[in-house]
């Protein structure tokens, strides 16, 4: 989709802190951070949300999801991970391009997630 940030940003078309990268996805860090190592992963295609998506790359989605919290143990310690994916405004998602959030939790960090 043209007019879609997400979209640019997983094709490389505007810059991003990408962190990991494959055929299918881009995996950056969020601009607002609700701790620190916050992640997004991006499907390259674009997807309003989870109802959109095939189910193939749902499943590649949420196996990334969790290979790269597995990666995240070892290079950014951290006491817990939060995995949220939000379908819908009244669900609070804001940028209506599918994405999983990775957030790394500490011990009382206090985030409102
Ligand atoms: P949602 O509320 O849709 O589930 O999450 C959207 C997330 O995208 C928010 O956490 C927000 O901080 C992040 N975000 C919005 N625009 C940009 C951007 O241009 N670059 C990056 N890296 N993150 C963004
Ligand atoms: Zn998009």
């Amino acid at each position: 989709m043209s007019d879609c940030i997400f979209c640019k940003i997983a094709a490389g078309e505007i810059p991003s802190a990408t962190i990991y990268e494959d055929e299918d996805f881009r995996v950056i860090l969020d601009l607002g951070p609700a701790t620190k190592g916050h992640a997004l992963i991006l499907p390259k295609q674009h997807f309003a949300d989870i109802t959109q998506m095939p189910e193939e790359l749902t499943a590649k989605a949420f196996v990334l999801a969790k290979k790269i919290v597995t990666f995240m143990k070892g290079a950014l310690p951290s006491d817990g991970y939060n995995i949220v994916q939000n379908n819908g405004e009244a669900a609070g998602q804001t940028v209506f391009h599918f994405h999983i959030h990775l957030i790394p939790r500490y011990t009382n960090d206090h985030a409102g997630v």
